[in-house]
């Protein structure tokens, strides 16, 4: 696999410019980028300021994250949600991008929507996004994340999404803590039930050892630091044939706080150990 960076890494301390930098640095293969950092980039850089940093550089891009909260839109989110879907397609073609990664609706509570209102809702919004992403040649790779919160929170239940749709354009992303917080990877196995052209993104991480309800992303730890089996995981990727980004993602807030270069040279010391 490649070695790829997640921009939520370090969002709190460095922006897509020092991002970039640091990552052809410590030879990133890919990025993906941060539409609300892409957004503050695009204050006082253009579109040709970043393909002309891809065209001379190893590092290239390959998702941009992410569009949320898919799910059970009003009219005017739903306008909202389309309206960045759009900003992401385009940019995503002139910098030769192919992933946009889509992420199902968050709860304040517990989802209450019955499995069947997800999987109807889910198909519906991944078809019409879809239709618009088709014609900036864009991907969409749909995320389940692990907890109840989530309306879409196991592989299982994403995988059977995008099955049932059945477009060369839709495939999943997997992630290791998304996977960790839904059932503590019980059925790992199921992995190898997903064909390898549907998934599109691999999302490397691991978490502190705590109890499902009380672990949280706040708790995810560099790859090989925690309890996630990232090696079981990665070998089932690769016996499939996966050979594509490994992206470091991390939202924790003691990361945040330290300087952006150490975070990435770590990671890709860490993450490089699972390749
Ligand atoms: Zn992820």
């Amino acid at each position: 696999m490649k070695l790829g960076f997640n921009e939520a890494t370090c969002m709190k301390r460095s922006n897509v410019e020092m991002d970039l930098k640091l990552c052809e640095k410590y030879r990133y293969d890919y990025i993906e980028l941060r539409l609300d950092m892409l957004k503050d980039y695009f204050t006082s850089h253009t579109i040709d300021d970043l393909k002309e940093f891809f065209k001379k550089s190893h590092l290239k891009p390959f998702a941009l994250n992410s569009i949320e909260n898919i799910n059970f839109c009003s009219k005017e989110k739903w306008n909202e949600l389309v309206e960045l879907f759009t900003f992401g397609c385009r940019v995503a073609q002139e910098i030769g991008n192919p992933y946009m990664i889509v992420v199902p609706t968050m709860y304040e509570g517990v989802c209450s929507k019955t499995e069947e209102e997800v999987f109807i809702d889910s198909v519906n919004v991944l078809n019409k996004l879809t239709d618009i992403a088709e014609s900036y040649n864009v991907r969409l790779a749909f995320e389940p994340i692990g907890d109840k919160r989530w309306a879409c929170n196991s592989i299982r239940q994403a995988y059977e999404i995008v099955k049932i749709i059945n477009r060369r354009d839709v495939g999943l992303v997997i992630d290791c803590i998304n996977f960790y917080l839904n059932d503590k990877c019980a059925d790992i196995e199921y992995l190898r039930k997903i064909p390898l052209d549907k998934i599109f993104v691999f999302h490397i991480n691991d978490c502190e050892d705590l109890p499902l309800g009380v672990l949280d992303h706040c708790h995810r730890l560099f790859p090989g630091d925690g309890c996630i089996p990232i090696k079981e995981i990665t070998n089932i990727l690769k016996k499939k044939g996966y050979d594509k980004s490994a992206s470091l993602e991390l939202f924790r807030p003691e990361y945040w706080k330290m300087k952006p270069e150490d975070v990435i040279r770590i990671g890709a010391d860490r993450t490089r150990v699972f390749l």
